[in-house]
């Protein structure tokens, strides 16, 4: 397949859930994706890249309608996403799969691999069930595996070779989309590089696009054609992956690229302030102010608006776009 244009659109997804403070507290409204807007091109992958609790798992969700978002839309091929639980959208589920973080809690226990590898075919009635073995044996070469392998359970695999065979089930429908969920995250550092490299391999030889969730950014930057930084709930930064690793222009990209470790680097890490974001508790204004080291006044009273710069990079930053100068960091009076 050729890589390119748009297979997969999201625009201004919004995901809210009740949440009750303390025991006997109120319930509050928790924004866990708040206008989201994200393309997936063929045969590229977009990276998408946050803190823990951003909000990135539950817009990979949305974007395959395993969760329904309450406003926005998600498109495929340019037609709306069927209503989940409809044919249509079964029909389309067998084109989207998800490839999620624990290998082990993603595959059944009691049964063998290659039982497992065939499961789509058969739920989706996909090839003459005579084909089955056929399939899977190519299915589990294709990812590494030995055709053998495919006889033994889940714990009589490595972590690696679990996740292997968790890729072999997700491209037994030749899916057009992989949403791949902090895919390397449980596996040891050792393993980590050989799935990313079957990624790719797997990218090249089947032209499947990808969203790839993590808060790993070096591991985004290896995988992906275009990045999309979250903070709370939004895209704060998306651009290509050099561009924006290399020379970041939202505040809080750069806090998270500093705190790369590398052999090489001179200038100092960038320590965040305060705490970790609470998506009940959104701050005024821009969401990262009470963090940022050059927050203005203004940041606290005005959300920044996500919008290209010069260069075509998509920012959402009052001081990235020369709308105001840059501040010492919000210090809680300054707003008043
Ligand atoms: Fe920091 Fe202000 Fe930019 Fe938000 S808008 S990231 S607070 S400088």
């Amino acid at each position: 397949m050729k890589p390119g244009g748009a297979l997969l659109e999201a625009e201004g997804l919004v995901r809210r859930y009740a949440m009750r403070r303390g025991f006997f507290g109120h319930a509050v409204e928790v924004r866990a994706v708040d206008g989201v807007s994200l393309k997936l091109e063929r045969g590229r992958t977009l990276g998408l890249v946050g803190e823990s609790g951003c909000g990135k798992s539950t817009t990979g969700r949305l974007v395959l309608g395993m969760e329904m978002p309450d406003a926005g839309r998600v498109s495929f091929e340019g037609a709306t996403m069927p209503q989940p639980g409809s044919t249509a959208w079964r029909k389309l589920r067998a084109r989207m799969q998800m490839v999620f973080q624990d290998p082990l809690g993603a595959l059944d226990r009691r049964l063998p691999i290659a039982t497992q590898i065939a499961e789509p075919l058969d739920i989706h009635a996909i090839g003459a069930a005579s084909d089955r073995s056929a399939r899977v044996e190519a299915l589990l070469r294709a990812v590494g595996l030995r055709p053998d392998q495919g006889a033994r359970y889940p714990h009589e695999l490595s972590g690696g070779q679990r996740q292997r065979a968790v890729l072999a089930r997700a491209l037994a429908t030749d899916p057009a989309v992989l949403v791949c969920d902090e895919p390397i995250s449980a596996l040891d550092v050792s393993i980590q590089a050989q799935v990313m490299n079957l990624l790719l391999d797997l990218q090249e030889q089947f032209g499947t696009s990808m969203l790839f969730v993590s808060h790993d950014l070096r591991a985004v930057r290896q995988v992906s054609h275009r990045v999309a930084v979250m903070y709370l709930g939004r895209i704060v930064e998306e651009g290509e992956p050099d561009a924006v690793l290399h020379d970041p222009a939202h505040p809080y990209t750069r806090a998270l690229v500093s705190a790369i470790p590398h052999p090489g680097r001179t200038g100092q890490r960038m320590v965040l302030q305060g705490d970790p974001p609470n998506p009940a508790d959104r701050p005024s204004g821009c969401a990262f102010h009470p963090r940022c080291p050059v927050a203005n006044s203004f940041c606290a009273r005005e959300a920044p608006v996500l919008k290209p710069r010069a260069d075509g990079r998509l920012i959402a930053c009052h001081v990235a776009h020369g709308e105001v100068t840059a501040g010492h960091g919000f210090t809680g009076q300054e707003a008043a």
